[in-house]
């Protein structure tokens, strides 16, 4: 895939996510027929005030000016708090379901104000979430549908305050709830899709490639889909006794396990990359460093727990860091697919900076904080199976390139430079056959005669150009069993299974050779000598029918050369002089 082709996968892929995030954050068209009034949804400012012994819901819910609507939540620190909520009048009927973000705290009890002048009391334990956590971790709770609530007043116990007491306080009627879950269900519903296709498609490439990288990848995805099982609440929905702060413990554990195996698997993938010792220690290091913060919050929370969530926080700071410059190294020294790999983790690296900066308190609450794990997740399982699959296409190039020159390299040591016939290590092996060609063998010797004063009167060149004739004249005669090979300076041979070549072939030889025009004014001619004999893989076999051979043409060269010489045993062949 040249950049051309992977910028138009790229964007067709940006435009149908485009296409996707317009589906989901279009306005809730649902209506689920209980309310009436259509599709309502009322932001609520939260104001704070810190618990004291003596205080009491209903004095409280009389008295607005004793909380402060505009210092930052954080700012308050841990610790027992009142938040409350006007409801801006006149609020609409529909409006009957109060949302809020899932947070650290040991409870609350919401006191609500209704239109009627009845105060009602809500106990929300963190412990038994699951009756309240909405997938995607928000809380939701039903409210009377024959008043309207005026105005809302939380009893936080125990506030972890990491991100603020109370986030995201929201009144909405039915529909609306129903379309968020809507939607956050088919978010997470594609997103667990995605990582089960991703986990089949890797154990599969694992199988065929056992490349380690695809095992760490595995790791990745196996860690941020039972992250997804727990952060998306659906745990709280499996097991409703579940405490929500230990959902939140395993969270924190599961997202540091899955920048783990993150890191793990890019420094795998960049193997090409020559890291030094040290980095990887520190590579090894910056992993233990987010485990153990992990394990620190899940373990300790929450004592310290604002001291904690910042160190974990921080962590991150340094796998980005290592992920930088394994990113940097990989595109200044790796080839295409490290460069193609590092653009596909720009986009999850942007997102999980943005989370980790909201964590900080540096940049404010939004969607795509909120989804952080899930858009980036699904932006680069797609583009890194793409980038994978591309270094598959590398790794079969360089395969079909090794086997081609492997074949090539067997075929020169086979061949006999000057002639381009077999050479004696490639007769020798049809010499010494398997079992399954063991069998009755004729061997033909062939000798150029009185050579030597070839090469005298004509000149060394011209005499490999006899050579080269000569052997053409060979192949020009050559069949599919029969071995011709170059064995010696002038000496040829035929080695065929007898039976299958007609003797016509061989001794016609002799007046093709005689045929060639003379050099330096000599005729070119051959002696032959020829013998059977049984060949079944010993060297003895091939021995004593070379010598019956050799035999056979020191005969042809005694008894004045230019012929065919058969040995004795196999007289019932006629000479052909
Ligand atoms: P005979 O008829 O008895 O075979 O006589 P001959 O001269 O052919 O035999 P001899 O073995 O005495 O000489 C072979 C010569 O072949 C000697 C050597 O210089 C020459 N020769 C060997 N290899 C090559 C080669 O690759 N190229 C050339 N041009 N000559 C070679
Ligand atoms: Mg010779
Ligand atoms: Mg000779």
């Amino acid at each position: 895939m040249a950049w051309h082709g992977f910028w138009t996968v790229w964007l067709r892929l940006a435009a149908l996510m485009a296409l996707a995030l317009a589906g989901v954050s279009g306005p809730a068209r649902a209506h689920d027929g209980i309310d009436d009034g259509g599709p309502v949804r009322l932001n609520l400012q939260p104001c704070i005030k810190a618990a004291v012994a003596g205080d009491r819901a209903a004095a409280l819910l009389r008295d607005a000016a004793a909380f402060d609507c505009t210092t930052g939540q954080t700012e308050f620190g841990p610790g027992d708090y009142w938040v409350r909520l006007d409801v801006p009048g006149p609020a609409s009927p529909a409006a009957r379901n109060l949302r809020w973000t899932s947070l650290w705290q040991a409870g609350a009890t919401v006191h609500v104000a209704y239109d009627d002048g009845i105060i009602t009391r809500y106990a929300v334990p963190a412990a038994n979430s699951g009756r309240y956590v909405h997938i995607g971790g928000y809380f939701t709770l039903p409210l009377r549908r024959d008043s309207v609530a005026r105005t809302i007043l939380f009893e936080v116990r125990d506030s972890g305050n990491m991100r603020g007491i109370l986030l995201g306080p929201t009144l909405a009627s039915s529909d609306v709830i129903a379309g968020i879950d809507t939607r956050r269900a088919a978010l997470y519903g594609g997103f667990v899709g995605l990582c089960l296709a991703l986990l089949a498609y890797n154990i599969m490439m694992w199988r065929a490639i056992r490349e380690r990288y695809l095992l760490a990848y595995c790791a990745m995805v196996v860690a941020a889909l039972a992250y997804a099982f727990t952060s998306s609440a659906t745990l709280a929905q499996l097991v409703p006794a579940i405490d929500n702060n230990l959902r939140l413990r395993i969270n924190y554990v599961l997202l540091a396990a899955t920048a783990m195996a993150a890191l793990w698997f890019v420094r795998l993938f960049f193997d090409t990359v020559a890291f030094s010792r040290r980095f990887d220690r520190a590579l090894v290091g910056g992993m233990a460093l987010v485990g153990a913060t992990s394990l620190g919050f899940a373990l300790l929370a929450p004592w310290q727990i604002g001291m904690l969530d910042t160190v974990y926080t921080l962590s991150f700071a340094a796998v980005f860091a290592l992920g930088l410059v394994m990113f940097v190294k990989g595109w200044r020294t790796g080839g295409q697919a490290e460069r193609l790999f590092v653009v596909a983790w720009l986009l999850p690296v942007a997102f999980n900076l943005l989370r980790m900066l909201h964590s900080l308190g540096l940049i404010a609450h939004n969607f795509w904080i909120d989804n952080a794990t899930l858009v980036a997740m699904s932006a680069e399982a797609l583009l890194a199976s793409m980038v994978m699959a591309h270094r598959i296409r590398f790794m079969r190039a360089d395969r079909d390139a090794a086997r081609a020159d492997e074949k090539e390299a067997r075929l020169l040591a086979d061949t006999d430079e000057l002639t381009g016939l077999a050479n004696r290590r490639a007769l020798m092996r049809s010499a010494c056959p398997a079992p399954a060609e063991a069998g009755q063998y004729r061997l033909i010797l062939i000798d150029i005669d009185h050579f030597k004063a070839i090469n005298d009167s004509a000149g060394h060149s011209a005499g490999d150009a006899v050579l080269q004739k000569v052997a053409g004249v060979i192949r020009a005669a050559m069949r599919p069993e029969v071995i011709a090979a170059r064995i010696g300076g002038e000496e040829f041979a035929l080695l065929f299974p007898t039976g299958n070549v007609d003797r016509r072939y061989y001794s016609s030889l002799l007046a093709r050779i005689r045929a060639l025009p003379p050099v330096g004014g000599q005729r070119v001619t051959i002696s032959m000598g020829a013998a059977n004999g049984w060949l079944g893989g010993s060297e003895g076999e091939w021995l004593a029918l070379y010598r019956a051979a050799d035999a056979a043409l020191y005969e042809a060269k005694r008894t004045g050369r230019n012929r065919l010489v058969v040995a004795p045993r196999y007289r019932d062949l006629p000479e052909v002089a």
